[in-house]
């Protein structure tokens, strides 16, 4: 997917105008975090499984060159190849090979935010293979030349109605606003895909080590026909996916359907440990593991590990104001919302994503929904040092930031700024007492799309004086 995270400003505009979008966010995002906070509150202590969980992957990270080598050795044993990709494009490559080593023409595909950031179906399409998403979002983002806007709902900007008018146009399906009806249309055709493929491509959950195992969490059932159906199959998963232990899997598992959809548990949940042994019936005759690097092993070795730790629910996003009002897009690659306004600048570099580490407000919300707790406010902050330390701040916002600092630290200069705000904000005011739009171009942007409240008619020092002197 091509990077566009410097266009956020001008994105975001657009979206904020959008009214099928803003519909299908606000919807998509309060029915996510509703539910989330009422699977949450099923659990005795969520504090301490968030602890724990956290403290898990935080062992991980810290030994992750060890376990991913534990991970190769126990799944090597049961028949799977592991190989290792230094970034996206030994990743593709390493695809194609396999494809081409068992004369593979059709591929079904799972969802997988790894493959996204590699831009896996395109490289596979220029190499003349045919890749087909399964995932019912992932399939409707194909089917319409889209791209996901969320981590775990892809098509969380589409309203029901465009879904709709995308089948009939695109399938000839015969009109029908009904979920059910929509959905088993999309099943029909994804059986043929199944049955025709002969390698099956999903990503990973969990990878553990422990055992050698792939862990996959879904709901319709598509990671288990991709990795059970084709006689070849593999998974791309990011070395960050790695944990040590079983019970470290089991601690992650209540907490990532939890967080994502508000279930206890997702309605499937594979564990696939190599390829089909000699007496088992079914499974992949072939089995691959692709071990994605991509930039997080340097990631890994600064004070922004803690990113890695990020099990991909989604949750930040739905609590998130900024998303919640401009969706996936805008933030212009694979990973959006607070994580995704971490990640984009440590992948990519920070001067290709200079607007993201300030789409926020830093209210906190995602560090509190999150279940392994990454503070996420704090790495945008220091990300926004990052960008003054190499000079990609904003026009004038160092200049800006400065004059701020004169006027905060200077009584006399911070009660006349206060004075003059006052008076001109009134004169602007309608007759509802509220400014429309400042006339400073930068402020002028801020009030866009809200409005402005006036100074209060006293400041509190004056109410405080006042009061001191007994009126
Ligand atoms: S940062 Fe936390 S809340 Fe956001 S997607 Fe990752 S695990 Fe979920």
């Amino acid at each position: 997917m091509e990077l566009k995270a410097n266009a956020f400003p001008q994105a975001a505009i657009i979206a904020l105008k959008d009214i099928q979008l803003q519909t299908a966010l606000a919807r998509g995002t309060t029915n996510a975090s509703n539910a989330r906070l009422r699977a949450m509150s099923e659990v005795t202590d969520a504090e301490a499984l968030r602890r724990q969980a956290r403290a898990a992957k935080l062992r991980a990270l810290r030994n992750l060159p060890a376990l991913l080598e534990q991970f190769e050795a126990n799944i090597t044993q049961r028949g799977a190849t592991v190989l290792w990709a230094e970034d996206a494009e030994a990743c593709n490559r390493l695809v194609i090979e396999v494809a081409r080593r068992h004369a593979v023409q059709r591929i079904v595909k799972s969802k997988s935010m790894a493959t996204e950031e590699t831009g896996l179906n395109r490289a596979l399409e220029a190499a003349g293979l045919e890749v087909i998403e399964t995932d019912l979002g992932e399939y409707i983002v194909q089917l319409d030349g889209d791209s996901p806007s969320h981590i775990v709902m892809p098509i969380i900007h589409k309203t029901r109605e465009q879904v709709r008018d995308l089948f009939v146009e695109k399938l000839g399906m015969t009109p029908s606003d009904d979920p059910e009806v929509l959905t088993a249309f999309a099943r029909q055709k994804l059986r043929e895909a199944f049955l025709s493929a002969q390698m099956g491509i999903t990503g990973a959950n969990f990878l553990i080590a422990e055992t050698g195992t792939v862990a996959i969490v879904t709901n319709e059932g598509n990671g288990r026909m991709c990795s059970s159906l084709p006689p070849v199959y593999v998974v791309i998963a990011g070395i960050e996916k790695v944990v040590e232990r079983v019970a470290d899997f089991a601690t992650l598992v209540q907490l990532l359907p939890r967080s994502a959809t508000g279930q206890r548990m997702t309605s499937y949940v594979h564990l696939i440990s190599g390829a089909a042994q000699p007496d088992e019936p079914d499974g992949p005759a072939f089995m691959y593991v692709i071990l994605l690097d991509n930039g997080r092993s340097r990631i890994r070795g600064t004070r922004y590990a803690e990113s890695l730790a990020c099990i991909r629910c989604g949750a930040c996003l739905n609590v998130c104001p900024v998303y919640q009002n401009v969706g996936g897009h805008a933030y212009g690659w694979v990973y959006s919302g607070p994580i995704g306004a971490v990640i984009t600048p440590l992948l990519k570099g920070v001067a290709n994503a200079a607007p993201l580490p300030h789409a926020s407000s830093l209210c906190g919300a995602c560090q509190a929904a999150c279940p392994v707790m990454i503070n996420i406010p704090d790495m945008l902050l220091r990300l926004r040092a990052d960008l003054v330390a190499e000079g990609e701040a904003p026009p004038g916002l160092s200049a800006g930031i400065a004059a701020w600092a004169r006027l905060m630290s200077s009584p006399f200069l911070y009660e006349l700024s206060g004075a003059v705000a006052r008076l001109a904000t009134r004169a602007m005011a309608g007759s509802d007492g509220q400014v429309r739009r400042l006339p400073v171009p930068l402020l002028g942007n801020w009030t866009e799309n809200r409005d402005f409240p006036p100074f209060a008619a006293k400041p509190f020092r004056q109410l405080w004086r006042e009061r001191q002197r007994g009126q």
